[in-house]
């Protein structure tokens, strides 16, 4: 394509409608949706819109005055506006397998939680206030009662996340003074949080002790001294030691830190309240057993195995979660209404141990039994057969899950994958390519390349996403269009919650 004169451009330029006739055909073509629409927003896109006609014009795209003609522009128009109206902050299909997705919102919530949520938001509540007294209330009471019945604590509180529990216990209980963690313990997660990076933070001064894979009683005992303010145990959720390795088990721990009037702490990391077992997972100890072997203050994550929002929970020996709640930090650590009421409505479910197996999707994905996936999978499977015949080439095969966010990292779920390979024909995308396509699609649909296919993991899936994965499928292969100028973005729409 050559670049056309700059006469040629000129009078082209001078076909591009005015942006106030724009906007009003655009009303009337776009009324269902564009009303409610933040106008000044509108007004920038149709002005970048413009732009990009410009653009055309230059490059020789557009070089005759009907493609300027308003009937021609507006579809597209109407298409590119949309986008650019949808909120940057959106739903995705996770069809990784990886239950806890760290970069895919961790844990989704129970519907009873997605309830309290709801009524939070929308009307006032007894946030802090006493409704027995009338007099101001204690946010954390909502959810300190279930949290100590459920871990056996004698008291609770609850932060923004599990980095910023770990921050207020050490800056509560260790500030100025050492606190002694085994070597093998002293682990990153992800992002930025190191255990030794948050401890200096606190003003703690780590006192490591051992050897990275061995660490004995007596290291922790001759690390001993005037200075120290607590021994600290951090759960190595993230990864696995094998071979010749050694950790003291807590209750010496608590032994050895007791005879010298020391607390225990326990980052217990992601923190479940059931065991798995029976569920062909490794066992990992609950935040009741640790609270049974005596750790004085223990914290973990609310959005991770918990299966609830993000929070950091603290549980432990009254004294000293009471400093912590008098701590300056607590003001700036503290949880929002919102989390609150999620936090509470799943704690309440974990009173029965099968309602919370059931009704909490991050414990009901985990524990998910093979035939259910397999039977998912045949279902998916035979739904996109019948939309794509001679384009994909569509298996159901063995494969793994993860539970993720750190927890249960050498444990494989077993799974049945649907496996998508675009059908080997002239003009037909890579599989790498159709991964790329999913990601701009709406919404956009993550699965994960296994062995040259495109696997897509039922058991991160609900039943009622498959239309919705059948949709993105169809836009990545275009059927049906989620790219500017070509059309109306959608066939059906997405935000219809499933059934
Ligand atoms: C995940 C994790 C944290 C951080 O928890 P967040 O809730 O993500 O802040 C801290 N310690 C351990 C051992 C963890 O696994």
């Amino acid at each position: 394509m050559n670049t056309p004169a700059s006469d040629t451009v000129n009078a082209l330029y001078r076909h591009i409608p005015a942006v106030d006739h724009v906007l009003a055909v655009l009303d009337q073509h776009a009324a269902s949706w564009l009303a409610d629409a933040p106008r000044p927003l509108v007004k920038d896109l149709v002005n970048a819109f413009l732009d990009l006609v410009r653009e055309e014009i230059r490059a020789g795209a557009i070089s005759a005055a009907g493609q300027l003609e308003l009937s021609a522009l507006t579809p597209r128009l109407a298409a590119y506006v949309r986008q650019g109206l949808r909120p940057r902050f959106r739903r995705v299909l996770n069809a990784t397998g990886v239950v806890v997705h760290t970069n895919m919102g961790r844990s989704l919530l129970a519907p009873e939680a997605v309830a309290a949520v709801a009524s939070a938001a929308a009307h006032y509540s007894n946030l802090e206030f006493n409704l027995a007294t009338g007099a101001r209330g204690s946010r954390y009471a909502h959810v300190e009662e279930l949290l100590c019945r459920l871990t056996g604590a004698e008291a609770a509180l609850v932060v923004n996340n599990n980095a910023a529990a770990v921050l207020i216990v050490l800056d509560t209980l260790c500030k100025g003074r050492e606190v002694i963690v085994s070597r093998g313990q002293l682990v990153e997660i992800g992002g930025s949080f190191r255990i030794p990076e948050v401890m200096a933070k606190s003003g703690a001064t780590l006192r490591e002790v051992g050897a990275t894979n061995r660490t004995h009683l007596r290291d922790y005992e001759s690390a001993i001294g005037s200075d120290t303010a607590a021994i600290m145990k951090v759960h190595t959720s993230n990864y696995r030691m094998t071979g010749f390795v050694k950790e003291v088990p807590l209750a010496e721990l608590k032994a050895l830190a007791g005879s010298y009037g020391l607390p225990v702490i326990e980052d217990l990391g992601s923190g479940s309240l059931l065991r798995f077992e029976g569920d062909g997972l490794p066992g990992e100890p609950t935040a009741q057993e640790a609270v049974a072997q005596g750790a004085d203050v223990v914290s973990f994550s609310g959005d991770k195995v918990l299966g609830g929002p993000q929070a950091g929970i603290i549980v432990g020996r009254r004294e000293i979660i009471e400093r912590i709640k008098k701590n300056q930090l607590n003001r700036a650590l503290r949880i929002d209404k919102l989390t609150l009421a999620a936090l509470e409505a799943t704690l309440r479910l974990y009173l029965d141990p099968e309602l919370a197996r059931r009704r909490v999707p991050t414990l009901a994905m985990m524990t998910r039994p093979l035939v259910s996936l397999r039977a998912q999978a045949a279902r998916l499977a035979g739904l996109l057969r019948k939309h794509f015949p001679g384009r994909l080439d569509i298996g159901v095969r063995a494969g793994s899950s993860r539970v993720g966010g750190g927890a249960f990292p050498e444990a494989d779920l077993p799974t049945a994958l649907v496996c998508l390979k675009p059908a080997d024909v002239p003009g037909a995308l890579t599989v790498e390519a159709l991964r790329g396509a999913l990601l701009a699609t709406d919404p956009p649909l993550v699965g994960r390349v296994e062995d040259d296919a495109l696997c897509l993991d039922p058991r991160t899936l609900d039943a009622g996403e498959h239309p919705l994965v059948l949709s993105a499928l169809r836009q990545a292969l275009g059927d049906i269009s989620n790219e500017p100028g070509q059309g109306p973005l959608l066939e059906f729409d997405c935000d219809q919650e499933d059934a």
